[in-house]
């Protein structure tokens, strides 16, 4: 049975093969599993745990090519749910000519959206000692719904909680939806990873992809623990820059990026989640209440490692096919 459980969205990436285009003007794409929650249970079965991915996909060619690149991974799908009436989500993305991502959804619905309470595989829920979600299936019900469902089980149970809002900005009706439903469910969890642009749209009303200089992102992590007094720890990532994070004990620290001739960044973040739950876990911290008696010495090397798989998922195209080994990493850390 699976140490970790994440749920949430799979969906397909179909990648323009040229840049500087928008979507409307790519000849031809290349087809890449996506899904945050699903990156991360990759990420964390590539580093040697075992870890189950729950979502709904399309009983069609693209859900079950899903399904086998994570089973093939060393994902647990038994808990996945192909549905023979809905399609599975596609997303078209391509490199505009200023370097924004030009994005093109089809979801209307799709099967991710259409996820019930009832389609839950409450068996792997209750077996899970991290529990991991983002945000996309809090968008649209009965989605959000069976997500919450399934994060009030996991803490009734006494499971740690991981919450990676992951904004993405094109899948929700407004901003400031996408704004009040994270913060709403901030709470939900005992550790939070954000990026830095998401903590400012967070707590300072930024735009949604504005970086924040040190000062401003110490604000923020401030404010963070002030809001949510029952969150143990807040990690925020910073892409090359790396990573800092903060407990509500006061505990906090920072590391520089690693160096890295980074390819493709899609990814990095999950494989960065992945690396902390991990660290975690061959540490012996399981519950809620462990998160209180890390050390600021073992956070440090925990993030560390975590920065490494981060740093190496930016190596290679893609997400899935990036994300590394334990063996990698601890070679690629010396
Ligand atoms: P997200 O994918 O959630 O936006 P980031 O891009 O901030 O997350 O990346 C997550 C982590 O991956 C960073 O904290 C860092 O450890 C690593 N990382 C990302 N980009 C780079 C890079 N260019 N060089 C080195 N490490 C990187």
């Amino acid at each position: 049975m699976p140490e970790v459980v994440c749920l949430g969205e799979a969906l397909i990436d179909f990648v323009a093969t040229e840049s500087g285009v928008g979507v409307g003007d790519s000849p031809s794409f290349v087809r890449a599993p996506g899904g945050a929650p699903a990156n991360v249970a990759v990420g964390v079965a590539r580093l040697g745990r075992a870890c189950a991915f729950l979502g709904k996909v399309g009983d069609d060619p693209f859900g079950r090519f899903l399904g086998k690149a994570f089973q093939e991974a060393g994902v647990d799908i038994g808990g996945m749910v192909f549905s023979s009436e809905f399609r599975t989500g596609l997303a078209f993305v391509s490199l505009g000519a200023g370097g924004e991502r030009d994005f093109c959804f089809f979801r209307n619905p799709s099967a991710d959206m259409t996820y019930t309470p009832a389609e839950l595989d409450t068996t792997r829920i209750d077996s899970a000692t991290i529990f991991h979600f983002g945000s996309i299936t809090l968008i649209d019900e009965p989605a959000r719904t069976t997500t919450l469902t399934a994060v009030q089980r996991a803490r009734a149970n006494g499971t740690l909680v991981s919450y990676d809002p992951n904004l993405r900005p094109p899948l929700w009706q407004s901003l400031d939806i996408a704004r009040s439903t994270i913060l709403e469910t901030l709470s939900l969890a005992d550790m939070v990873k954000v990026s830095e642009e998401e903590l400012g749209f967070l707590f300072l009303n930024r735009p949604p992809d504005a970086p924040l200089t040190d000062d401003e992102l110490n604000t923020c992590m401030r404010r963070f623990h002030e809001a949510y007094g029952s969150v143990e720890l807040l990690m925020v990532t910073r892409g090359a820059r790396g990573c800092c994070w903060s407990t509500r004990r006061g505990l906090q620290g920072a590391l520089a990026g690693l160096e890295v001739v980074a390819v493709d960044t899609t990814g990095a973040g999950d494989g960065f989640v992945a690396g902390v739950m991990v660290g975690l876990l061959k540490r012996g911290y399981t519950t809620p209440s462990a998160l209180e008696k890390v050390s600021a010495e073992e956070w440090k090397s925990l993030f560390w490692f975590a920065n490494g798989v981060g740093a190496l998922t930016t190596t290679r195209k893609g997400a899935i096919p990036a994300l590394p080994t334990q063996a990698e990493v601890l070679a690629f850390l010396g």
